[in-house]
């Protein structure tokens, strides 16, 4: 292990001296394209460079906590397939599927229903070539049809479910300070010590967003994250929902509406850490706005149930029936397990109530399964 941390020890300096350079060129930059940098950088960004998740990485995942996870998001996406009216082929795509262990466990479930298999094709949209290694063994022997895409605007035509689990959390943000009425990018310079540290950019022109903050009076100071890569993403599915039928369940952790808040985090090794600190050696995220999913995908004519809190969506799903069945064939130590993931999954001090699912869907498709109580 000792030599692979050296490595990327010193790929992380590289990238270090890279953003100074550019940044005694240029100026400061925004936390978007620090984020960014530092997240997809080809050569010493953090997913291209690095195998994160996992017991072994920097954090885990619901996938990676539980079989069941996928399991159920499986069972979803034949529930979403047959309100299609059960077209073949379907593609069923998953954006960013880290290991594949999400996909894999998806397919499992599918395989033992009738129907959706029948020439299904999966694709998968993962930047990283290691992780996208990693998608080939976990799937490899599954019998279905896989390709990978760099955007969603590549995947193949029809109707089409997609899955999306701690996706878009890993996408750049841009943040705004509110400051003496306006708002100004927040930006990332070099300190008086040669660290990175955070600044005021340019002020935003007077628009929208002035106002909205002149309402809701903000205290100086107040942070508003805004995550243009997230709107992309909404765009390119509304494109697609143009030509054929569209699901999409995008689980991950954040907040109902849009607040006001820093939420930039860092994560090494299971435990937080400084985001301006070693780029590219550490995991960079912000909570999700599904309050400004919501308004993109409704901007786009598409229609939006949720966010509905994952222990809600997977106990709706067939949580506890699933888990039983699990439980009958497995050893006690493997019960203790199954039992233990599944808690983890729902129990609102861990990822329960944090994580939420939203569902974007064509407006000609019902209200789908586990959204029925939700607007
Ligand atoms: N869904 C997985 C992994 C989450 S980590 C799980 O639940 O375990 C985020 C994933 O998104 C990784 O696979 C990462 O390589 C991928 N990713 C991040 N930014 C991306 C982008 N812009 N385009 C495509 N994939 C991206």
């Amino acid at each position: 292990m000792a030599p692979m941390r050296t490595r990327t020890s010193m790929e992380s300096t590289l990238l270090s001296v890279r953003l100074k350079a550019q940044i005694a060129r240029i100026g400061p930059i925004n936390v978007e394209r620090y984020m960014d940098v530092c997240l997809a950088d080809a050569t010493a960004g953090y997913y291209p460079s690095k195998q994160p998740i996992g017991a072994a990485g920097d954090f885990i995942t619901a996938p990676e906590v539980s079989q069941v996870f996928g399991e159920l998001l499986g069972l979803w996406a034949y529930a979403v397939w047959q309100a299609m009216g059960s077209p073949r082929p379907v593609v069923l795509a998953e954006l960013g599927p880290g290991r594949g262990t999400l996909m894999a466990d998806a397919l499992r479930a599918l395989r033992r229903l009738p129907g959706f298999m029948d020439g299904a094709k999966v694709a998968l949209v993962e930047t990283s070539p290691a992780l996208r290694r990693a998608q080939e063994d976990a799937l490899a022997g599954l019998g279905a049809e896989i390709s990978w895409h760099q955007t969603i605007e590549t995947l193949p035509p029809g109707p089409l479910i997609v899955l999306a689990n701690e996706f878009i959390d890993a996408l750049p943000i841009r943040q705004l300070v509110w400051r003496e009425g306006e708002w100004r990018e927040r930006c990332v310079r070099i300190a008086a010590n040669g660290g990175f540290e955070f600044c005021d950019g340019p002020a935003l022109p007077a628009d929208s967003l002035r106002r909205n903050a002149e309402l809701r009076q903000l205290p100086e100071g107040s942070i508003l994250e805004v995550r243009p890569a997230a709107n992309a993403v909404v765009a390119a599915l509304a494109a697609r929902a143009k030509d054929a039928p569209l699901a999409a369940l995008i689980v991950d952790y954040g907040h109902e509406s849009t607040e006001c808040g820093d939420t930039l985090q860092a994560i090494s090794r299971h435990k937080f850490a400084d985001p301006l600190e070693a780029p590219g050696d550490v995991d960079l995220t912000a909570h999700v706005d599904f309050g400004a999913l919501k308004d993109a995908a409704r901007a786009k004519g598409l229609a939006v149930y949720g966010p509905k809190q994952q222990r809600a969506l997977l106990l709706e799903l067939g949580l506890e029936a699933r888990l039983e069945r699990l439980c009958r064939d497995a050893t006690p130590e493997q019960r203790e397990a199954l039992i233990a993931g599944a808690e983890r999954l729902v129990d609102p001090a861990a990822m329960g109530v944090l994580f939420k699912a939203l569902a974007i869907m064509s407006n000609t498709l019902p209200v789908p399964p586990a959204f029925e109580n939700t607007e």
